[in-house]
Parts: C-alpha cells; sequence; structure tokens
C-alpha cells in the first residue's frame, strides 16, 4: 500500500508562529510615512491595526505563541495534509521526490484563513466589531468573512468592480458568512467617488479598493479597524505555520527539502511555506534553493526595481521597501487574481536581494499545462495561482530526470480552483494569452514610484 499522505498528529500541531525578524541577514528597512517620508513609529499604525498586530509586525522575538482561541478555529482543518506527489512523479518520470502541502482543505479553499482568523481575533480581544478589507477575485474577502463570523464581527469587502460583476458566487459565498459587499470603486468613500468622477467606466483595481477600505476604517473614529491578507510582516508570521507543519511531516519520514517553492502576489503562502526552513540555510549552512514564483504579465521580482512604494493607489498607506512596478501599474487580466499586486511584502524582497532566495517568472498557458497534469494525476484542480508553484516544481522535477538526481522537491499548494473554472475554460478553449510585457510599458508604469 502507497502511503501518499503523511499526516501530523493534531496534538502536535504547533504552538508557535516563527517570526524571521531576528533572524534576517540585513537589517530590516523600515516602513517610512507617506507624507513626511520618515520611518513612521508603530504608533501611526494604530488607526489601522490593533496593539497585537502592531506588536507582532516589529517583534524582535522569535517564537510568538498561538492564542488557545485562534488555535481551536485552526483545528477545523488544521494541520493540512503533506502529500507526496508519487503519481505526478511517475507521469514525469523522474527521479525527484515532490512532496506539496495541501493549504486548499481550509474552509476558504485557501491558505488565507491562517492570518485572517489571527487578525480577527487580535481585533476582537482589542473590542473592535467591525473589519473593512479589499478583495479582488474574492479569496482574501471570502477567508475575512468567514473568520468575522467565527468570532461574531461585522465585516465590509471593497470587491473590484471587474470581479464583482464576474465572478458573482465568489460574492455569494462573502455574503453567505454574513459580510457586506461593496462594488470598488463605490460612491461610499471620498476616493471612491473622486476615482468614479474622473473614470466612470473603470473596471477598479486593487490599489483603488484598498484605498477606499482604509479611508472607512481612518474616519471612523476608531470604531472600524482595517485587514490586509498579504505584504505585512504580520500576515506572514501567521502563514509561518504552513511551514512549520510541513517541516514536522517531513522529519517524520526522514527527509528534507533541497528545494521549496511558492507562487508569490504579495508574498505570503511563499513565506509561509519558505521562512521555517531560511535559518538552516543562514544559520546552519544547508543547501536550499528556495524559489519565488510569479507570473511574466505582473513581473515584480524579475523586473521591477527595489525601491521604496506605496501600496495603494491612493497612496495612502506607509512606504514600503519593496521590488515594485509602480503604485499605478494595471496588469493585465491574467487569471490568477492573486497574482496581480504591483509590489511584494518587504521581507520576501530583502531575502530576493540578499540573494538567499530567487524569483523566476513564468507564462500562464504553461501554468495551465501544469495545473492539468496535476489535476489528472493528484485528483486536485490547483488554483491557478497555486500552478505557478506546480510549473516550476515540475519544471524542477524535469531537471531532476535529466542530471539523473534525486533531489527533495517541496511546493505549497496554496488553494483549489473550484471558483476559476472560468479560467480553466478559457484554456480549455485555447483563448488564454500569454503576456511579455515591454520594457517602455514597465518604465512608463514605475514613473510613478516616489523619489526624495
Ligand atoms: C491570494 C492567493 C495567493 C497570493 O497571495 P500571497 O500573499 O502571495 O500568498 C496565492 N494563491 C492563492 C490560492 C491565493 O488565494
Amino acid at each position: 500500500m502507497t502511503d501518499y499522505t503523511i499526516h501530523l498528529d493534531p496534538k502536535k500541531m504547533p504552538d508557535a508562529w516563527y517570526n524571521i525578524l531576528p533572524d534576517l541577514p540585513v537589517p530590516f528597512p523600515p516602513p517610512l510615512h507617506p507624507v513626511t517620508h520618515e520611518p513612521i513609529t508603530p504608533d501611526a499604525l494604530s488607526m489601522l491595526f490593533p496593539p497585537g498586530l502592531i506588536e507582532q509586525e516589529v517583534s524582535p522575538q522569535r517564537e510568538i505563541s498561538i492564542p488557545g482561541e485562534i488555535m481551536d478555529v485552526y483545528r477545523l482543518w488544521r494541520p493540512t495534509p503533506l502529500r507526496r506527489a508519487y503519481r505526478l512523479e511517475k507521469l514525469l518520470g523522474t527521479p525527484a521526490k515532490i512532496y506539496y502541502k495541501n493549504e486548499s482543505v481550509s474552509p476558504s479553499g485557501s491558505h488565507k484563513l491562517n492570518t485572517s482568523v489571527a487578525q480577527a481575533y487580535y481585533n476582537k480581544v482589542s473590542g473592535i466589531n467591525q473589519l473593512t478589507t479589499e478583495t479582488g477575485a474574492g479569496q482574501w474577502g471570502s477567508a475575512l468573512s468567514i473568520a468575522c463570523r467565527m468570532f461574531d464581527m461585522e465585516c465590509t469587502v471593497y470587491m473590484v468592480r471587474v470581479s464583482f460583476e464576474q465572478k458573482p458566487y465568489r460574492r455569494s459565498l462573502m455574503q453567505t458568512f454574513g459580510a457586506k459587499v461593496i462594488s470598488s470603486p463605490s460612491d461610499t468613500t471620498e476616493f471612491g467617488r473622486k476615482i468614479l468622477a474622473e473614470q466612470p467606466d473603470t473596471t477598479g483595481s486593487l490599489g483603488i479598493a484598498i484605498s477606499e477600505a482604509i479611508e472607512v476604517a481612518i474616519k471612523s473614529n476608531g470604531k472600524v479597524k482595517y485587514s490586509l491578507g498579504s505584504v505585512l510582516n504580520h500576515v506572514l508570521l501567521h502563514q509561518s505555520i504552513i511551514g512549520l507543519e510541513a517541516k514536522a511531516q517531513l522529519e517524520s519520514v526522514g527527509d528534507y527539502p533541497d528545494v521549496v517553492i511558492g507562487c508569490v502576489g504579495g508574498g505570503s503562502n511563499y513565506a509561509g511555506i519558505t521562512f521555517p526552513f531560511v535559518p538552516d540555510k543562514l544559520q546552519k549552512g544547508k543547501h536550499i534553493d528556495f524559489i519565488a514564483v510569479e507570473p511574466t504579465a505582473c513581473p515584480t521580482m524579475t523586473r521591477g526595481p527595489y525601491a521604496y512604494d506605496y501600496g495603494d493607489t491612493g497612496k495612502m498607506t506607509p512606504l514600503l521597501k519593496q521590488y515594485t512596478l509602480g503604485h499605478n501599474f494595471i496588469p493585465p487580466g491574467i487569471h490568477a487574481g492573486g497574482l496581480r499586486y504591483h509590489g511584494v511584502a518587504t521581507l520576501v524582497a530583502l531575502l530576493v536581494k540578499e540573494g538567499v532566495m530567487r524569483a523566476v517568472a513564468v507564462h500562464q498557458n504553461p501554468v495551465f499545462r501544469a495545473c492539468l497534469m496535476f489535476a489528472q494525476t493528484e485528483g486536485i484542480v490547483p488554483a491557478p495561482e497555486s500552478g505557478h508553484a506546480i510549473r516550476v516544481a515540475i519544471d524542477e522535477a524535469l531537471k531532476c530526470k535529466e542530471s539523473g538526481e534525486s533531489k527533495t522537491i517541496l511546493f505549497n499548494l496554496s488553494g483549489h480552483g473550484h471558483f476559476d473554472m472560468t479560467a480553466y475554460d478559457a484554456y480549455l478553449s485555447g483563448k488564454l494569452e500569454d503576456y511579455e510585457l515591454e520594457d517602455t510599458v514597465l518604465k512608463s508604469a514605475e514613473k510613478c514610484i516616489p523619489k526624495w
């Protein structure tokens, strides 16, 4: 009998997150005030976030224990299974061992619930009963809606107009959990009204929706807080549970990864699977190839400059050091909605910059070919975002086939693709386009990156 799945005993689920801040090879570049360009004090973040999360944003502690109330909700679907992809290996004829961590088994279908539950909890214990956020494809909005319901809180989601119109089922999912979903840009905020007056036919963007959600929190006199699904240190911290579990699971079968792979939108699931292995590379000299995968249509790390930039179009967020295509960049309409962000988490950018990790970009047609190979061997329809990680895992396994090496490859399956069948449909009917952005397009997009 083949043991496909490596389960972790629920009693051995990690009870602390891993914080990479004390283990960085260079100092963390601080977020800067959007107007004065001075490092911001944690205090300045208190309009948006509760004290528990602000502490985590700057914590020097390597381990941060997970409160019991959060563990209780995590137990609804965690520990998640680690799978050995025997059938995919066989199809490829590779001597490599391929493992994947299956985050698609969460109630929202992706890794995002790992942080939404924690964020709802820290808000609740500080007396907050209402959260606002933005959502692009709908995955983050779904995750926050579920988390808010678990802690009996209200949730308002600004959903990018094009998704609001094209993805009615994601909208219904959020409403099922009691969230209020508003098409962005909307007339409920000053910034939304300004955009609507200037560009009434806009499809909206994540940058615009973030500005709207932040405005609501700022103008609420402390009643409403804002919640972000990726990019920030505390979000990456919460996602470390993925890699911590995977490490324990691999250890239980006497294995250790040579290659660790994840797809990158803002960088949170990638950080989640990789960061717990980083000290082994930096301090113990282990050779691990960490690969961050992004789409060629939104080539943040492979082609963007390393610079301070805003997180949103309305320039309301602090300036964050990152790779960026410019906060006004609106990427082509590729089908991995979760990977269309103009920037990336400071922590991931720093480790790529320092050469601890490397970034690669892949086209969407080869990604969908990989998605089909995976679905047809492993029986799971992956999210197009996760397909980026699968593509590179397959490419690495094929390199092993050529060289005869038997490497251990680990990747994160960030979510399932059950709400993405329109994308599969486009691929199957041959309508999917590959985008190679011209340098002139990128150069003009980068013009908005602030210089001082
Ligand atoms: C949101 C999302 C991503 C991208 O976000 P990260 O913060 O980079 O992890 C990737 N995969 C899935 C399934 C998502 O929902």
